[in-house]
């Protein structure tokens, strides 16, 4: 048999009405003195020796806060709730339960003792959802006056408007929670790329002279900008390798040639431009490349870089032999052109040493 429209608008109608409640945030949660208060209020005004705040979930009726009634929650269809919020905007009220065709549960108190009266008011959300009822019970059948009628009817609007009051601070608890936590996220996240900064720097200098590493000059061939920097125009490579710096260890110890090592890189990164890129490339070897440099005009760097070191403050002198070679990105790899900048060095200082030396293999 298939769902009549009524059904299925009722089913529609109760998903609504459970989503409305869920908005409030409010089963399972905690005792609170205000929802205790209007209990303790409608027991006062009715004279009743049982009263709930409950609000009726899918399955249960659960209740904020109860009088004489000794659990937290109670089966939807043992709950007389029910039936009462079947008329969101009328109050329910039974003088005996027993007598009553509407209501064939049999509620009980705390003790176990059955109660045949029942008055409840259901609690609205403010698009007519209904939520649950403020309701009073007592063991005799009976009847409100009508200011009793007025006073639960009262209490259950104040009961609204604990309930949207509570609603609205918790929203604002959670949309100050959710700004906090956007900025933590946002601090987290500048500092992790912080630290990524780092680490990338760390990763590509050098820590003793911080030029450039080999990981740093591997990694430039990799990066499709800066290897059309270096193809589109002829570049120069300078290779630097200090003279006789084995001896100025053995001589004056690794501190003395960390120092040296340091000078020399300073000269270097000194003596080129900003687009240039300077590289520790080995113990006591630098690799320049000198971006958009013809030969001639790198030869006169390589001079600078020499005399420089020269003069460098240092408590002894010390000095540089450069091998320097052009590549024309047309027909030359980095790779060629680097081993001729290395043999270039090899007649530098097959030659004594402290000098320049360009490269000489005939071009096509
Ligand atoms: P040449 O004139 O032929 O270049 O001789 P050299 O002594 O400079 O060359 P060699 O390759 O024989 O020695 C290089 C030395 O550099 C050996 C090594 O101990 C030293 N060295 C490499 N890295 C460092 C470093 O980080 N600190 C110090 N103090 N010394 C280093
Ligand atoms: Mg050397
Ligand atoms: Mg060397």
């Amino acid at each position: 048999m298939s769902a009549s429209a009524a059904e299925i608008s009722a089913d529609v109608h109760e998903s609504e009405r459970l989503g409305a409640l869920d908005s409030y945030a409010i089963l399972d949660s905690g005792q609170e003195q205000a929802f205790d208060d209007i209990a303790q209020l409608a027991c006062a005004i009715c004279d009743v020796p049982v009263s709930s705040v409950a609000l009726i979930d899918r399955d249960r009726q659960w209740f904020k806060a109860s009088i004489g009634l000794g659990v937290r929650e109670t089966p939807r269809s043992e709950a007389v709730c029910d039936i009462a919020i079947r008329t969101p905007r009328q109050p329910l009220e039974v003088p005996d339960l027993e007598q009553d065709p509407r209501t064939p549960m049999r509620p009980l108190d705390a003790a176990g003792k059955p109660l045949r009266f029942y008055a409840g008011v259901p609690l609205r959300s403010p698009d007519g959802y209904a939520l649950g009822v403020v309701s009073v019970m007592d063991h005799q059948p009976r009847v409100l006056t009508p200011q009793q009628r007025d006073a639960l009817a009262a209490l259950a609007r104040q009961t609204q408007h604990l309930l949207e009051l509570r609603r609205h601070v918790l929203h604002q608890n959670l949309l100050q929670q959710r700004a906090a936590d956007a900025e933590r996220l946002e601090h987290a996240s500048v500092e992790l790329q912080r630290r990524n900064e780092d680490l990338q720097h760390a990763a590509t200098h050098d820590p003793l002279t911080g030029l450039l590493n080999r990981t740093a000059l591997a990694q430039l061939r990799q990066r499709p900008d800066e290897m059309q920097k270096l193809e589109a125009a002829s570049y120069t490579l300078a290779m630097v390798d200090i003279d006789y710096f084995k001896q100025v260890n053995d001589r004056h110890g690794h501190l003395i040639g960390d120092e040296v090592l340091r000078a020399v890189a300073e000269v270097i990164a000194r003596s080129v431009r900003q687009d240039d890129i300077a590289v520790r490339y080995g113990g006591e070897e630098f690799l320049v490349v000198l971006i958009d440099t013809p030969l001639s005009a790198a030869y006169v760097v390589a001079e600078r870089i020499r005399l420089n070191v020269m003069r460098a403050p240092l408590p002894f002198p010390v000095s540089v032999s450069i091998g320097v070679a052009a590549g024309d990105p047309a027909q030359d790899t980095p790779e060629q052109v680097f081993e001729r900048a290395d043999q270039a060095l090899y007649r530098a200082k097959a030659a004594g040493r402290n000098r320049v030396a360009a490269d000489d293999t005939p071009r096509l």
